[in-house]
């Protein structure tokens, strides 16, 4: 994708306590994920009746809200994730942030909130991080990036369940550390029996904060039993894969067959999931979007029938899975991971410009 100029004209407050360069510099040595943030963030305001008025860029700070605030009672939340990176020229891309701007608006209509124009979305990333470019790593820094929250949330002052009159748009951003700093460590995963994440007909493909919060007893569950992150089963039966709290899943057969959990309207469509089936296709290897049961895959683990699993999503781009545990039994998935960790890095090579963009997914900012 090319750049397009910004459209929507925000008003700047610069932050007179922004913080120096070696203090960012101190920050990028090590900067984690998500516990440091960029001097500045970006909102927009939207009233019914009103639309979405007075773009601004302001310090970073605590917001003011009142208390009856409809986001706290009910709930009516919606946010993004993507990345920028820095390219060896200096330059800072983002990828797929279009795709990013329709999920939002998907989210939106869900959780009946108020849509925002894709070009003010892409507008007010653009804008942060330009005044705060500086937080966006080095190109020699590894595997690092800034990461960009975009969220919206109900802010009218009165208690009543319905939809907010008012609603602030935001834009926030962290810099983000090389997801894997000892070497590959694949992660292992418990399988959620007592809760599910999503029912038909409910929520499960918006990214409202409401997922997350039904997601984190299973979450606690997992890591009581020695494990990293949770899957989630379907609501009906519980023998469908559906995905993790915030990646979703791939499983590589032996005969290089691909499979992927078909979008049902429970899970995320995620931008990665979407851009690594077209990664693999275009390998031409075949590949599969159907409803993948457990059983299946705790056989074709056994079997060696499935050679390698693997979650994907922005944060961490594509982890291996290295192990599958329930209540009673547990299979390991030892493997070379070998397909998982070449697609990874062809989709890196793509983000930070390493590789021809060949399917115009980058945007510079
Ligand atoms: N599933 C869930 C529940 C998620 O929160 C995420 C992260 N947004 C994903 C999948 C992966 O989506 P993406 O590739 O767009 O980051």
């Amino acid at each position: 994708m090319t750049m397009t100029p910004s459209s929507t004209s925000f008003a700047v407050t610069e932050n007179a306590d922004r913080a120096t360069p070696e203090q960012i510099t101190t920050v990028l040595q090590d900067p984690g994920f998500g516990s440091h943030f960029t001097d500045h963030m970006a909102m927009i305001d939207w009233g019914r009746g009103e639309g979405w008025h007075d773009p601004r860029v302001v310090p970073y700070g605590p917001l003011q809200l009142d208390p009856s605030a409809a986001v706290f009672h009910y709930g009516q939340e919606i946010f993004e994730g993507m990345k920028a990176y820095r390219h060896a020229d200096g330059s800072v891309w983002t990828f797929r942030p279009e795709r990013n701007a329709e999920r939002l608006n998907n989210s939106a209509r869900r959780l009946a909130l108020p849509e925002l124009p894709p070009t003010m979305f892409l507008d007010a990333v653009k804008e942060l991080v330009a005044i705060d470019q500086a937080w966006v790593p080095s190109a020699d820094s590894g595997e690092t990036s800034l990461y960009i929250r975009p969220f919206m949330i109900a802010t009218e002052e009165a208690l009543g369940v319905r939809p907010s009159n008012r609603v602030l748009f935001s834009v926030i951003a962290s810099p983000a550390g090389a997801y894997f700093t000892g070497g590959l460590k694949p992660v292992s995963l418990w399988v959620s029996e007592l809760y599910v994440r999503a029912a038909a007909g409910g929520t499960g493909e918006a990214k409202c904060g409401g997922n997350y919060a039904a997601s984190l007893a299973s979450q606690a569950e997992g890591i009581e039993n020695g494990c990293d992150q949770v899957v989630f089963l379907d609501a009906v039966e519980r023998r469908y894969v559906e995905e993790l709290g915030g990646m979703n899943l791939f499983f590589v057969h032996a005969d290089g067959r691909i499979v992927t959990p078909e979008l049902t309207g429970t899970i995320l469509p995620g931008v990665t999931r979407s851009s690594l089936l077209e990664l693999a296709r275009e390998r031409g290897l075949q590949v599969e979007e159907r409803r993948f049961t457990i059983d299946e895959w705790r056989e074709g683990a056994a079997s060696g029938e499935i050679s390698e699993v693997f979650a994907c999503g922005t944060a961490a781009v594509i982890t291996p899975v290295g192990r599958l545990a329930w209540n009673g039994g547990e299979v390991a998935m030892p493997g070379t991971h070998e397909l998982t960790m070449s697609l990874r890095e062809e989709l890196l090579d793509i983000q930070y410009g390493r590789a021809e963009d060949r399917h115009g997914w980058m945007y510079q900012l």
